[in-house]
């Protein structure tokens, strides 16, 4: 078993992106910029974001926290959208999900202006993934999809299973991974909760790609000797040993499918640094203006 590495693969490209930015502002120009907004005080969501805010300080990135209060209004939020819409000092923005129930994800979503939409939400980027055009990848399969390439996995011709059909994993990972295109011409197959079988149809992947958010549903016996396995899954679960009481876990039986997998991610240093990375790079993008010109 080989080891997809997202925390050394995510620093790499780091440097990468922090040599363009020094180049950059070698030039005179100035550094790109990310705005996050967070409403509320969800720790899994601030733990996401100091997350952001620091690997754009790692990469040379400005980064602007907006933190709001919980009980903010879709009007006043709505606004700050409005506002950051209109900054030409911001290259991008995003809203940290999930947001307090009184608000409407969507319709927040659908407000951000495409063009500053880097992490891929909104329906335009969306559906110009699915139609193969240049777009703003959601960053999780964009994530994704880099690993798979720079680890050198082919997936052409490769039957790849996918569990899960949300809408910023599974379907934007079917939409990217089915393109007729390098990288990508994979057989895929997307697995959700009324799936009849489940096992029979995982046991056929060459490539099998977990994003269920059940700690360690994934376990052995349905995966097939040799497989390339993705562990999309972040899940906290107690552990008296740790000061947290707690630890991550995927979705995926690391230690089991360990032995089966040919190349496996682990959980954490996964997927979730990759997912970051993806932010990172549709921001520099969008700084470039290479999607929207
Ligand atoms: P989600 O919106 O809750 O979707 C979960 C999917 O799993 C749904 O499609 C659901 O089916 C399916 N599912 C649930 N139980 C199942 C079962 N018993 N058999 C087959 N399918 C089942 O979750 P998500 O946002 O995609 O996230 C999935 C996991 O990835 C979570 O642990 C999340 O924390 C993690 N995540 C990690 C990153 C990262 O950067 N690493 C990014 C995003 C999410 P239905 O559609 O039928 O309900």
């Amino acid at each position: 078993m080989q080891l997809l590495d997202g925390k050394k693969l995510a620093a790499e490209i780091k440097a990468e992106i922090k040599a363009e930015v020094e180049e950059l502002l070698r030039q005179g120009r100035r550094a790109p910029a990310l705005a996050v907004i967070m409403v509320g005080n969800n720790p899994a969501s601030a733990t996401y974001v100091r997350n952001k805010i620091r690997s754009c300080e790692q990469v040379g990135f400005r980064s602007v926290d907006r933190h709001l209060p919980e009980d903010i209004t879709q009007e006043q939020l709505l606004g700050v959208v409005d506002e950051l819409n209109r900054d030409p000092e911001i290259d991008g923005f995003i809203v940290q999900l999930p947001l307090p129930e009184h608000l409407d994800e969507q319709l927040i979503i659908e407000h951000i202006r495409p063009e500053k939409d880097v992490d891929g939400f909104h329906p335009m980027n969306i559906g110009r993934t699915l139609l193969g055009l240049p777009a703003f990848n959601p960053a999780t399969p964009r994530g994704i999809v880099d690993m798979l390439q720079r680890y050198g996995i082919e997936t052409s011709g490769k039957h790849v299973v996918i569990v899960g059909r949300s809408n910023i994993v599974g379907k934007p990972l079917a939409a990217m991974l089915v393109q007729k295109a390098e990288g990508a011409n994979a057989t895929v197959t997307v697995c959700h909760s009324r799936t009849k079988n489940l096992s029979e149809i995982t046991l056929q992947a060459d490539i099998l790609v977990a994003a269920i958010g059940r700690p360690r549903f994934i376990t052995a016996d349905m995966v097939k000797q040799g497989a390339v396995v993705v562990d999309v899954g972040i899940n906290s679960v107690p552990d008296s040993s740790r000061k947290s009481g707690y630890r991550l876990v995927g979705d995926v039986d690391f230690e089991a499918v360990s032995e089966k997998a040919s190349w496996i991610s682990p959980v954490p240093g996964g997927v979730g640094q990759m997912t970051v990375v993806s932010l990172l790079e549709n921001t520099l993008l969008a700084y470039k203006k290479q999607i929207y010109k």
